[in-house]
């Protein structure tokens, strides 16, 4: 049977490299799913289109060919043979991808990609709607998630290591501001789904963590 995993997650409760960890521990691919929004969003931007112009956004998504690669340093996210990788993880390309997965024609489009690619072979995905939609028969769904003080405590270590002085309390509206656009939205709004196991990582470390999710998965393959 084929071994698909979903984490789904708000910003910033480590699901991107928790989702690594545990897929390497598997020997199976990570499909980050949020990377794919990020690749339109940014597009989006480079071309001037408003991200709030649905139709221009469905119009867009529809003309692009989105694709990923899986190499030694991790997941290669292009559009149209574009390696974006390195341009997609910005705070604004974040929130352009937050708006542009409002839409359900844009979300169909991804869905689809997503399900086919984890139909392929043995894959872990990350995102916010992987075991409510993507994946309904996940062989284990994961809801990931953290208190907003402790994820945006996160952020801002990551933001100060890379030098930023981006005062705590504005990284703490940010993740809330994001949080609010992912939950609230009309179309598959982010939500644990009914199956999926809660891993409340604020009081965990990093290998914490991973163990707690890769128990979760050896129990529901082996039961
Ligand atoms: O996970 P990441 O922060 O890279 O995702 C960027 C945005 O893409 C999220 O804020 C969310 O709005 C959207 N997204 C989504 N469904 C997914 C993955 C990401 O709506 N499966």
């Amino acid at each position: 049977m084929r071994l698909n995993i979903g984490i789904d997650g708000p910003v910033g409760a480590g699901k991107s490299t928790v989702a690594d960890a545990v897929a390497a521990r598997l020997g199976i691919l990570h499909l980050d799913t949020g990377a794919m929004y990020r690749g339109l969003g940014l597009t989006a931007l480079r071309r001037g289109i408003d991200v709030q112009d649905e139709q221009a956004i469905i119009d867009l998504c529809n003309s692009l060919k989105f694709t990923v690669s899986h190499e030694a340093d991790g997941q290669h996210t292009f559009v149209d043979g574009e390696d974006l990788t390195g341009l997609i993880r910005t705070q604004e390309v974040g929130m352009a991808a937050s708006t542009v997965s409002r839409y359900a024609e844009v979300r169909k489009a991804m869905v689809r990609l997503q399900q086919q690619l984890a139909a392929e072979t043995d894959m872990l995905l990350d995102g916010r709607d992987i075991c409510t939609t993507v994946l309904p028969n996940a062989t284990a769904k994961i809801y990931l998630t953290a208190s907003a003080e402790e994820r945006a405590r996160r952020r801002w270590l990551e933001l100060q290591k890379k030098g930023s002085d981006e005062p705590f309390e504005q990284v703490l509206e940010e993740v809330k501001a994001r949080d609010d656009q992912d939950m609230n939205r009309p179309v598959e709004p982010l939500r644990q789904a009914e199956d999926a196991v809660l891993v409340d990582s604020t009081n965990l470390n990093f290998e914490q963590v991973v163990d707690a999710i890769l128990a979760i998965v050896e129990e529901k393959r082996h039961g």
